[in-house]
């Protein structure tokens, strides 16, 4: 394989520094079925986050009665990538949608809503790398948009490692031709990091270069969380305007 050079000059081949986020867009709000939602852009990333609930459990069974289920669905549109995506759950999705619940699970307060359902379903547009995290950004945006109770936001950004050095929210060439992709999500509270939520790895890296990861992806993941709490302060003062 022709070997692709993706640091040149000390720059990112889209010109960025080594811990430069792709420019982000977030708007709470969009859709007027769901309880909550947002629209997100991460660089090349295009995603919906649509939440329902708490609403009544079905099937019935899954009910629990001593808190909310959460369910997560993340789905990329046929159009989203450069070949045609097959509609439908694939390996990877199921997998996707899995480590995403379970990223957000800790940070919902399940035990105020027993026998209920959160619902959170998210699509992606337009991928391009880092479509996990880009998702996870606005499912929490979209969960504090449909008045769940949260203990915080969930924050994700991913690191990669690439020619040898590391970083911040990598994009499709980069997590193509990279040697190592490593996803996070935190929960943020009170301004602070708390813990971490999801943290994935594809690749491999030293010890010291992980904890450097961490290090990088926690400072890329305060910026995000700055945005979305703008956009959800944002929909407020729309909602105050309207009325
Ligand atoms: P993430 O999007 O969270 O980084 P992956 O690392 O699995 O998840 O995928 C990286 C990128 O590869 C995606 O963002 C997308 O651009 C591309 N990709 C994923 N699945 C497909 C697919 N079925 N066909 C074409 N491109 C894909």
């Amino acid at each position: 394989m022709e070997e692709i050079k993706l640091i040149v000059d000390g720059k990112r081949l889209d010109g960025r520094g080594f811990e430069e986020l792709r420019p982000i867009k977030i708007e709470a709000g969009v859709l007027n079925r769901a309880d909550g939602s947002c629209y997100l852009e991460m660089g090349g990333n295009k995603v919906v986050a649509a939440v329902y609930g708490p609403r009544e459990v079905h099937p019935k069974h899954l009910e629990d009665p001593s808190k909310a289920i959460i369910r997560y669905r993340y789905s990329m549109a046929p159009f989203s990538v450069e070949e045609r995506k097959r509609p439908g759950p694939d390996r990877r999705s199921i997998e996707i949608s899995k480590v995403s619940r379970e990223a957000l699970e800790p940070v919902i307060m399940k035990a105020l809503f027993p026998r209920s359902a959160i619902d959170i379903f998210v699509e992606v547009l337009q991928a391009d790398a880092g479509s996990r995290t880009a998702c996870l950004n606005a499912a929490s945006v979209a969960l504090i948009d449909a008045g769940i109770p949260m203990k915080g936001m969930v924050t994700s950004v991913a690191i990669a490692k690439v020619d040898g050095v590391l970083v911040l929210d990598p994009m499709k060439e980069e997590d193509n031709y990279g040697e190592a992709d490593i996803p996070f999500a935190f929960l943020i509270r009170n301004g602070k990091i708390e813990s971490i939520t999801l943290l994935q790895m594809d690749g491999r890296v030293t010890a010291e270069e992980l904890k450097k990861a961490l290090e990088m992806a926690k400072k890329g993941a305060m910026q995000i969380y700055q945005l979305q709490r703008e956009a959800i302060l944002k929909k407020y003062v729309r909602e105050e305007v309207m009325e």
